[in-house]
């Protein structure tokens, strides 16, 4: 199954992935971790691309969506793969459109001010996780539970950027949803609540939900 995860920075987009793509055995793309990993390394790509990056700018779709091509070939995508943060813009969908068949597309809404609210507690992982120093603190001050790493406030979650990157997603990627509403695979879960009540409407919407606690299964 492919999916993608949409919703402003800040709404949970990259906890709910990674948990999702766990859960199920699927790959788990962030375009925005693929970017890091290469400002952080300084390779060719990243040098060129870190002047975007850093003031909360679209890197050029062109650059974007080779990155995009080459990570969905790769064998661990076959069994499926959950995206975050790309499409951003109608080139965007478009490229993705000749490459892969989308089958769920999950919208996590969350008011702007609770998205600010959240970058700014924001601690960020190497390994792609994310945490929140108090929303979600990692279980020894500063470093991941999962690979021992140091963590780090982003660059771009400072007030400037968060406020163009909010922007953006208004102006240019919500208008992509009409797209997948049509084709009725579409659904929105209420970002606004905890972690595991995000996910487990994300499960709902899905018809992944074998484990539902409560034990309802709702087909209707
Ligand atoms: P995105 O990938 O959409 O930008 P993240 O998954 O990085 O969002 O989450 C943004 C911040 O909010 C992180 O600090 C994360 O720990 C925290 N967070 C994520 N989901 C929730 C939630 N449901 N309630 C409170 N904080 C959350
Ligand atoms: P956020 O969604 O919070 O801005 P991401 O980690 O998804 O954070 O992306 C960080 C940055 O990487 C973006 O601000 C942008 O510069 C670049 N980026 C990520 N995904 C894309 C994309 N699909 N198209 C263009 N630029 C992207
Ligand atoms: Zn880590």
């Amino acid at each position: 199954m492919n999916i993608i995860i949409f919703g402003p920075q800040g709404s949970g987009k990259g906890t709910q992935a990674e948990l999702i793509a766990r859960n199920h055995g699927l790959a788990y793309i962030s375009t925005g971790d693929i970017f890091r990993y290469h400002i952080k390394n300084k390779t060719d790509l990243g040098q060129e691309i870190e002047k975007y990056v850093t003031v909360g700018q679209l890197v050029p779709d062109e650059l974007t969506n080779e990155i995009v091509k080459d990570r969905i070939r790769q064998p661990d995508c076959v069994v499926g793969f959950v995206l975050d943060g790309y499409p951003r813009n109608k080139l965007q969908l478009e490229l993705l459109n000749t490459i892969a068949e989308i089958n769920q597309v999950i919208v996590i809404k969350l008011s702007d001010e609770e998205a600010i609210k959240r970058l700014s507690g924001r601690l960020a992982c190497k390994c792609g996780l994310s945490y929140h120093l108090i929303f979600n603190p990692p279980k020894k001050e500063g470093i991941c539970n999962h690979c021992g790493e140091k963590l780090f406030r982003r660059d771009d979650d400072n007030p400037q950027a968060v406020e163009k990157r909010l922007a953006i997603y208004h102006q240019e990627t919500e208008p992509l949803f009409d797209f997948f509403k049509q084709k009725r695979i579409l659904h929105e879960v209420d970002g606004h609540l905890a972690i595991e009540a995000v996910y487990q409407q994300i499960e709902t919407v899905l018809g992944l939900n074998s484990k539902n606690e409560t034990g309802l299964h709702q087909n209707s």
